[in-house]
């Protein structure tokens, strides 16, 4: 019996022609959420041909996490950021002090990371205004660490895309803007492209309600795409409301080539070398 069929997980889809990386997943919450172990995240990407990951944290705890994750794997690149939901979070039940606290917290860790993130806005899950407040304040201070230290800012944009933007031209965007689980239409994907960001595709590509992600990556030219799990969340048909895990960003990858009419194959290796643009360089050997 494999760990797949111990977890009740989808099983391995067949394997890319050529590598590719899933830019961001979330290793300790996939654990929480299947069972699925980080190292076993890692080997059964590498199977199918995700040879590199970025683990993203959003909180002290798994920002700690994907940092020792990416110093015992070289393949693996970690981004540290408190997540616009867990400033809220905290700011509206303790207050100025613990939000202050946990940022010089996380902001210690960031020269140790490879980006900065995930960070933004989200007026999904956070609708009142104390805590859409200490979204924007957060925000705004880790573009500026992002800045400072020359890292790539990975940005959570739930429902949020206008003020996203208006902070981001605010403040000034860093130099790499990784638009993580992209969710405008196509005009959105423009101005975010006009500005030079990478726009990053989840499973919801392959969802059968989502016409207008598909036409904004239409939109998107070729050097700016890139894919993520953002596991365990947002799993790809034809595994959709399964776990998700890294391995299954093969399924998006398929997808994606097949909607932009680019050879498999090319499409992996253009992704491939968006990644490595869009994080400041290779990281990691090929394992
Ligand atoms: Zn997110
Ligand atoms: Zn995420």
């Amino acid at each position: 019996m494999t760990v797949l069929d111990e977890l009740g997980l989808p099983g391995l889809p067949e394997a890319l022609p050529r590598g590719i990386v899933d830019n961001h997943t979330h290793t300790l919450s996939t654990q929480r959420h299947s069972g699925l172990s980080p190292d076993d995240s890692i080997a059964l990407a590498a199977q199918v041909g995700v040879t590199h990951l970025v683990d993203v944290g959003y909180d002290i705890e798994s920002c700690r996490h994907v940092l020792a994750l990416a110093a015992a794997h070289p393949t693996v690149a970690a981004a540290v950021a408190l997540h616009p939901n867990d400033a809220a979070l905290i700011f509206t039940r303790e207050g100025d002090e613990p939000l202050e606290a946990t940022l010089a917290e996380i902001e210690a860790m960031v020269p140790e990371a490879t980006a900065v993130g995930e960070t933004g806005l989200d007026h999904y899950r956070t609708r009142d205004e104390d805590g859409k407040l200490a979204q924007e304040r957060a925000f705004r201070r880790h573009i500026a660490w992002a800045k400072r230290h020359d890292k790539t800012l990975v940005i959570h944009d739930r429902d949020a895309h206008t003020d996203i933007l208006r902070i981001l031209d605010d403040e000034g965007a860093p130099e790499r803007v990784v638009m993580h689980c992209f969710s405008g239409d196509a005009d959105f994907a423009r101005a975010c492209v006009d500005r030079g960001f990478w726009l990053s595709y989840p499973g919801v590509v392959t969802f059968g309600s989502a016409g207008s992600l598909r036409e904004a990556a239409l939109a998107t030219p070729l050097a700016k795409v890139l894919v993520e799990t953002d596991a365990p969340y947002l799993t790809p048909k034809p595994q959709r409301g399964k776990s998700n895990a890294p391995y299954l960003v093969a399924h998006t990858t398929r997808f994606l080539a097949d909607l932009l009419g680019v050879e498999l194959g090319e499409f992996c290796d253009a992704v491939t070398a968006n990644t490595w643009a869009a994080y400041g360089g290779r990281w990691g050997d090929d394992a």
